[in-house]
């Protein structure tokens, strides 16, 4: 029956309301698109060179017939062979310009869909999610394997921008403003940094040997991120939400270095070099710092206040073990100074306290007062609200939530390249590149970006 016929029962019958219709839509017209894909799928045209060397090919002859999973279901397609000499392979040039990778049977909306949603969620639940909604039936194994796959491409694409930032053509990947020189205001470029931890099994099947030895296999390892944007960004939603309209990010598992490298490249997208003022925020931990004297030297720097303010709660608790009121009563006006600018006044009211402690309660106190004074310049919360500038990474820290919630999931376990390559897909989509990946994405406005 055709499709016209059967959307016409549909719509007679009482029990069946327009979700059906959309459904029966779905499920009909799939069949119908993927017979149009297969008619149109014929990329013979295409030079006959090598797709990774680009010689021409020899022994070129047609008619090899592959199937190609689309997100309309299998095709068949034939397509030459040819012999490149150079890589002694056999080569289908077919194959590039259809945008499947060497001996690749996904195509490219099936690359994506699973980049997109593996990096989401369980592959498992990707696999449920995607038949329902796609129509299509894509085992979480292949779902799971494609994103990996897709990940470890980002990861190539990240890495070549990356390069490519340090160098003098660097400059066509700034935001549109800075690379049209529009007369810009002067602007203060905010980055903030954070760090996480995921749970990893790296060495599968070997942890009772390991434990054996007398190694507890590790599994918690860090995850560094930060996020860079213009302070004139930040602003708030109709709700009154905090918000910020364009910034950039960097996240990955592949230690300090990297995140240090990364975050470069991208702070330099949003206009590193052209920043008047550049403003690091982040809480107190000591790599953040060294991360952030190496590589961004011109940069003032501030620690989150919310840390800040945690650290004296723990001395005001010390203080006033039982009685939260009297905590509060003491730890507020101490707040009140940070605010007006009195860094240097709080440290000394701390130390005016040591004769009044011991044993533990004197060991926190001692604890707390050099933690301020490694941050005393780091302190100018005063400044920051007339500047109208974040106290804290508060930005930051959500970010980090959001891939956390991805990422710990309850009985998961991950490997390190599994995590990196998922983790970049992640970031490249949030930085609005997704589209270099996958060039049938619709490109997002890049002035936006
Ligand atoms: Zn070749």
């Amino acid at each position: 029956m055709g499709l016209a016929k059967q959307m016409q029962r549909c719509v007679s019958s009482a029990e069946e309301n327009l979700g059906h219709l959309e459904e029966q839509l779905l499920r009909g017209g799939h069949e119908l698109m993927r017979q149009m894909l297969e008619k149109a799928a014929k990329a013979d045209a295409a030079s006959p060179r090598c797709p990774v060397c680009q010689q021409p090919l020899r022994s070129l002859n047609g008619g090899h017939r592959t199937t190609i999973q689309t997100r309309f279901g299998a095709i068949q397609v034939q397509r030459a062979r040819g012999k490149c000499r150079r890589c002694h392979k056999w080569r289908f040039p077919a194959d590039a310009a259809l945008g499947l990778p060497a001996e690749g049977t996904q195509s490219p909306a099936v690359q994506e869909i699973a980049a997109l949603t593996v990096s989401k969620m369980p592959a498992a639940e990707a696999a449920q999610l995607v038949e329902r909604l796609v129509g299509v039936k894509i085992s979480a194994a292949t779902l799971g394997r494609q994103a990996r796959q897709q990940g470890e491409r980002a990861q190539e694409k990240r890495q070549a921008l990356d390069e490519q930032m340090s160098g003098p053509d660097g400059r066509v990947q700034q935001d549109r403003d800075l690379q049209l020189q529009l007369a810009l205001e002067p602007f203060t470029l905010v980055i903030e940094l954070d760090a996480w931890n995921i749970r990893e099994r790296d060495a599968w099947g070997e942890s009772a040997a390991q434990r054996a030895r007398g190694a507890e296999p590790p599994r918690w390892h860090w995850v560094y991120g930060g996020t860079c944007f213009r302070l004139a960004h930040r602003g708030e939603t109709a709700g009154g939400r905090a918000t910020i309209l364009s910034r950039g990010y960097a996240m990955t598992r592949g230690g300090i270095e990297a995140l240090r490298e990364q975050l470069w490249a991208e702070a330099s997208r949003r206009g590193l070099g052209r920043a008047n003022e550049v403003l690091i925020v982040a809480d107190g931990a000591v790599w953040i710092w060294h991360l952030a004297g190496d590589r961004f030297p011109q940069a003032r720097q501030r620690v989150d206040f919310y840390h800040v303010s945690e650290h004296l709660w723990t001395v005001a608790r010390a203080l006033h073990p039982d009685d939260e009121s009297a905590a509060r009563a003491w730890v507020e006006p101490l707040l009140a100074k940070l605010k007006a600018d009195e860094g240097c006044a709080v440290i000394t009211e701390l130390a005016q306290l040591r004769p009044r402690l011991e044993g533990a309660a004197s060991a926190h106190l001692e604890r707390e007062i050099n933690y301020l004074q490694s941050n005393r310049q780091r302190l100018d919360y005063g400044t920051a609200k007339a500047r109208g500038e974040p106290l804290g990474s508060g930005a930051m820290e959500s970010t980090c939530r959001q891939y956390q919630c991805r990422f710990k999931r309850p009985g998961q376990f991950w490997t390190q390249t599994g995590d990196e390559a998922l983790l970049c897909l992640e970031t490249i989509r949030r930085n609005g590149r997704w589209h270099l990946l996958f060039p049938h994405s619709a490109p997002i406005d890049p002035s936006k970006n």
